[in-house]
C-alpha cells in the first residue's frame, strides 16, 4: 500500500512569500526524504538553473486527508545544499541553537481576514460598508459574525494535526479573526504557524473562502491585522527585571526589527486602533496603544513574558522570532 506527503515550502514571492505544496505517493515504511521543484515558477530561481531542493523539516498528521497520510514542511535548499537566500529557518535554527540555553518561548496571535471576492466576509455585496467596529471582537450571532464554520474546521484541523494551537477568537472588523500558536521555541512555534496558515488555506478552498494575511485589508477606520508575539526567556519567567532589560533592549534595536515585521507595516502602525505608530518605540503595563505590553498579571506577579505588538499578520515567524530572541539574548549575555 501507499501513502500521501503533502511537501509544503514557503517560495520567494516578493514583498510577502506565498505558500506552495505538492504531493508524494510513498510506499508503506517509506520515508520522505529530500524532493525537488521547479524554482522558476516560485521567485526562487532562474530557467536556466531551475532546479531546488525541498528538505523535510517538521512533520504532522495530515487532519484533512486522514489516515497515514501526512504534512510536510520543508526548507528550500540550492543543489549544492546550501539553504537558499529565501530560507528564512535555517537563520532562525542558527540563532536558537546559539541562545539554547535562554528556553526561550513564544505564543504568536496570528489575526486573519476572510474574503469573498473582492470584499471581507461581512462587507455588503452592493458596496458600502457593515455598520462601524464594535460589536464584532469576541462577538455571537448572524449580524455579527461571518466564517465561523471555515474557523472551526480550520481549529479542529490544527487539533487533529497536533500542532499547539491555544485559541481562536473574532477580531475587531467583520470577517476577521485570530488563532493562537504556543507557546513553543522558536524553530518550533515558527513550523506550526506556517502550517496552520496552509491548512487555512487549503479549507478555505473547501468553504469557497479566501484568506489573506494583508495588515491592512480595508483602508480607512477599520482594524489591521497584526500577529501580536509573547516571548520569554527563562530568566523572564522567573523574575521581573530581566524583563524590564528585554524591553529596553528590543527598544534600543527597534528599527532593525520594525522593517523586518511583514510588508506594509506603516499602514498598520498608525497609532490608531490599538497600535502604537511604527516610528515611535514605547514599553508599558497594559498599554494596548504601547509598541510593547507587559501584561498586568505579569507585573503583579513580577515574573512572566511580554508582547511585542508590533508585528504584522504577514510576517514571517522564523524572521521575528530570530530577530527577538537575538536581540533580547545577547543583552543579557
Ligand atoms: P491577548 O490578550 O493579547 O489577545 P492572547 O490570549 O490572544 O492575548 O495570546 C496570548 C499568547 O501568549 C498565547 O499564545 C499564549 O500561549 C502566550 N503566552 C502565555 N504565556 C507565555 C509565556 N510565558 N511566554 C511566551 N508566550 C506566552
Ligand atoms: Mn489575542
Ligand atoms: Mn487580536
Ligand atoms: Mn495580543
Amino acid at each position: 500500500m501507499v501513502y500521501k506527503a503533502e511537501y509544503i515550502w514557503i517560495d520567494g514571492t516578493e514583498p510577502t512569500p506565498l505558500l506552495r505544496s505538492k504531493t508524494k505517493i510513498l510506499k508503506d515504511g517509506a520515508d520522505p526524504g529530500i524532493w525537488g521543484f521547479d524554482g522558476s515558477s516560485t521567485n526562487q530561481a532562474e530557467g536556466h538553473d531551475s532546479d531546488r531542493v525541498l528538505k523535510p523539516a517538521f512533520q504532522c498528521p495530515d487532519p484533512i486527508r486522514g489516515g497515514d497520510d501526512i504534512l510536510v514542511l520543508c526548507e528550500v535548499l540550492n543543489v549544492d545544499m546550501t539553504p537558499h537566500e529565501s530560507n528564512t529557518r535555517a537563520k532562525c535554527v542558527e540563532v536558537a541553537e546559539k541562545f539554547k540555553s535562554f528556553d526561550s518561548w513564544f505564543g504568536l496571535e496570528q489575526e486573519y481576514t476572510l474574503f469573498k471576492g473582492t470584499r471581507p466576509l461581512g462587507f455588503p455585496d452592493s458596496g458600502g460598508y457593515p455598520g462601524p467596529q464594535g460589536p464584532y471582537y469576541c462577538g455571537v450571532g448572524a449580524d455579527d459574525i461571518y466564517g465561523r464554520p471555515l474557523v472551526e474546521d480550520h481549529l479542529e484541523a490544527c487539533i487533529e494535526a497536533g500542532l499547539e494551537i491555544s485559541g481562536i477568537n473574532g477580531e475587531v472588523m467583520p470577517g476577521q479573526w485570530e488563532f493562537q500558536v504556543g507557546p513553543l521555541g522558536p524553530v518550533e512555534v515558527s513550523d506550526h504557524l506556517w502550517v496552520a496558515r496552509w491548512l487555512l488555506h487549503r479549507l478555505g478552498e473547501d468553504h469557497g473562502i479566501s484568506v489573506t494575511l494583508d495588515a491592512k485589508p480595508v483602508r480607512g477606520d477599520w482594524n489591521g491585522a497584526g500577529c501580536h508575539t509573547n516571548f520569554s526567556t527563562k530568566q523572564m519567567r522567573e523574575s521581573y527585571e530581566p524583563i524590564i532589560a528585554a524591553c529596553e533592549a528590543i527598544g534600543k534595536n527597534w528599527e532593525e526589527h520594525v522593517h523586518q515585521y511583514g510588508f506594509g507595516i506603516e499602514n498598520r502602525l498608525t497609532g490608531l486602533h490599538e497600535t502604537a505608530p511604527w516610528n515611535e518605540f514605547s514599553y508599558g503595563v497594559s498599554n494596548r496603544g504601547a509598541s510593547v505590553r507587559i501584561p498586568w498579571q505579569v507585573e503583579q506577579e513580577k515574573k512572566g513574558y511580554i508582547e511585542d505588538r508590533r508585528p504584522n499578520a504577514n510576517m514571517d515567524p522564523y524572521t521575528v522570532c530570530r530577530l527577538i530572541t537575538n536581540t533580547v539574548c545577547s543583552a543579557a549575555s
